[in-house]
């Protein structure tokens, strides 16, 4: 519902100022807020998809259609590096045939945002910042139309004429992750980011643990470190390395007087 109490309905001339807001980089193409196939009836989700190309000029097959099928093909381009094409704000023919709870089923052009994410389709070729910023501007979209992340769908799952886009990225984490950047949080990291966070700093310091340990002894001796009790060095006349370094400070000013 937007602050009125109505759900969005027309079309979404918003869509680079939202984008935008959410800190995303954004390049409206000109005459976008007249580009599509007709007005939009009322907003219900966003449809994710890839667009089986991955170059820099992926976004004008979006623009201006291929063979059979005139364009615009969806209101917006992810580009590799997360920045945002607007191309559209009316109608665009992207969904095809298919079904999601609350949408209407095979009309879905009428009722939902489409994004083409520059990707080859083989599902190996996502950027952190492109997958950050699909995350980002699906939550921005759904929260100025007022939905959840439910309303946020892969092509493939929606379709019933066999389509897998986008490829490689798994719908329920990256719903969870829409939803915690619409209630305001950072997405929790995934588990796939927290062992790459964790090969990083084991690649940068060495084994956590390890090298601590090795201080600790160092400074307060090897004997019953597992206890909490530290037994000094031998050399120090059992002293740890603190202990002895304050003794000799104590015979240096005693020296002095
Ligand atoms: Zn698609």
């Amino acid at each position: 519902m937007t602050e009125d109490g109505m759900t969005w309905t027309g079309d979404p001339i918003w869509l680079a100022d939202v984008l935008r807001d959410a800190g995303l980089r954004v390049i409206e193409h000109e005459g976008w807020r007249d580009r599509g196939h007709g007005d939009f009836e009322d907003l219900r989700g966003v449809l994710c998809h890839h667009t089986a190309g991955g170059g820099p000029d992926d976004w004008r097959t979006v623009q201006y259609g291929r063979p059979g099928l005139e364009g615009p093909l969806a209101q917006l381009v992810l580009e590799r590096d997360g920045t945002y094409r607007v191309i559209a704000a009316g109608v665009c023919w992207h969904a095809g045939s298919g079904s999601w709870p609350g949408w209407p089923t095979n009309n879905a052009n009428y009722h939902v945002i489409g994004i083409e994410a520059v990707s080859s389709g083989d599902g190996t070729d996502w950027t952190p910042a492109q997958l950050d910023a699909y995350k980002r501007g699906c939550a921005a979209i759904l929260c100025r139309i007022d939905r959840a992340a439910d309303d946020c769908v892969a092509h493939r799952e929606y379709s019933t004429e066999g389509k897998i886009d986008p490829a490689g990225i798994d719908m329920d984490e990256f719903r969870r992750d829409v939803q915690a950047f619409i209630d305001g949080e950072d997405a929790p990291m995934s588990a796939a980011e927290v062992t790459e966070l964790k090969d990083f700093i084991t690649a940068f310091c060495g084994p956590i643990g390890s090298d601590v340990k090795d201080i600790r002894e160092q400074l307060c001796g090897g004997g019953q470190r597992d206890t909490g009790q530290y037994a000094g060095w031998p050399q120090l006349n059992n002293r740890t390395v603190v202990d002895a370094l304050a003794d000799i400070y104590a015979r240096l000013e005693r020296l002095e007087r």
